[in-house]
């Protein structure tokens, strides 16, 4: 049985989700104590659990409430039935990139339906994006990226994140400002490898992907390398710079960025996801207003947040009270 060695977690009291199909499908907590014991090959972990008498029916345990790859593509595929033709709502699924183990690392965008640019946003860089799938809509709007799951196991992360999409979409009249001001960039699933594979930390070649950004391989980091990228993208593309410095500085970073016909020879060409001009753009120029990723944590409980260091305490204070008010109106969506 795929369980977490996570003594803290079930010192604290958590315990073991349990379901029986097909009467129950609902996961529900095992209503027993759990006894946790380190051993030499990992761990044993005790509860008592009565089988119902059908004999046909199947139960299944679980660590914590899953969130699948399979549920992850099923609901965003409903939601792009959904709204992809709404009238306020703007919705984009596409394909960011896929994983070594060809699976679907999806981008949706969510915005409301106005501060268009003229053009589509462009496949900035060869390596990333599905050529058979059509680029989403570019906007004039500062960008909120939002990622979850490059810990495989965090199905915290994917739930809060849920909750935030339910928001986004919603009546709410908070919900309509937020999508007429950003444009919210979503990367719900960055390790589908490793939620397939069922791991906890790594991805299907060992790898803590939340330990690579600073230099991630295209080839052997594809979802990290490609959200990177995009996070750069926008910092330049939606930033209030001036159009020449804009293009200027997407030539620099994206070499391939002004040549949509000939992508193939670029792929030699380097581009530099570390080039020292990003710096000379400040917080306040930056395309990207927030850049949130959501984790579960083994010993915090509740929701918290960490974040950047701010010189200036007044800043910090506005940075971390947006966010905390975009992550409470996640809860508030969750169980919608
Ligand atoms: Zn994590």
């Amino acid at each position: 049985m795929n369980m977490q060695n996570q003594k803290k977690l079930f010192q604290l009291g958590h315990v073991p989700m349990v379901r029986n199909l097909p009467c129950k499908s609902t996961w529900e907590r095992i209503q027993s104590n759990v006894d946790f014991e380190p051993s030499k090959e990992g761990f044993s972990l005790y509860f008592t659990y009565t089988f119902p008498e059908e004999f046909s029916s199947s139960t299944e345990f679980a660590f914590t409430y899953p969130w699948t790859y399979e549920d992850d593509q099923t609901f965003f595929a409903r939601l792009q039935e959904l709204y992809s033709k709404h009238p306020s709502i703007y919705f984009h699924r596409e394909v960011l990139c896929y994983s070594l183990g060809g699976n679907n690392v999806d981008l949706i965008t969510i915005s409301g339906q106005n501060g268009f640019k003229k053009e589509k946003e462009k496949r900035f860089n060869c390596r990333i994006f599905d050529n058979k799938i059509p680029r989403c809509a570019a906007f004039n709007k500062k960008v909120i990226l939002l990622s979850a799951r490059v810990h495989p196991g965090e199905t915290p992360g994917s739930l809060v994140l849920l909750g935030l999409v339910r928001f986004l979409l919603s009546n709410d009249k908070n919900a309509a400002r937020l999508r007429k001001e950003f444009v919210f960039k979503i990367v719900p699933m960055l390790n589908p490898d490793g939620i397939l594979v069922g791991n906890y930390r790594m991805d299907c070649l060992g790898s803590n992907l939340n330990r690579v950004y600073n230099n991630p391989d295209p080839l052997i980091h594809p979802s990290i390398y490609s959200v990177k990228s995009l996070a750069i993208y926008h910092h330049i593309a939606n930033s209030s710079l001036s159009k020449l410095s804009v293009s200027k500085l997407l030539n620099k970073v994206f070499p391939q960025y002004q040549d949509d016909n000939e992508m193939d020879e670029f792929l030699q060409s380097s581009d530099d996801l570390n080039h020292p001009e990003l710096l000379t753009i400040s917080s306040n120029e930056s395309g990207i207003a927030f850049y949130i990723d959501f984790h579960g944590h083994v010993s915090k409980r509740g929701c918290f947040l960490y974040g950047n260091y701010f010189k200036d305490e007044k800043t910090q204070v506005l940075k971390y009270y947006s966010n905390y008010r975009l992550i409470t109106c996640c809860w508030q969506n969750l169980y919608q």
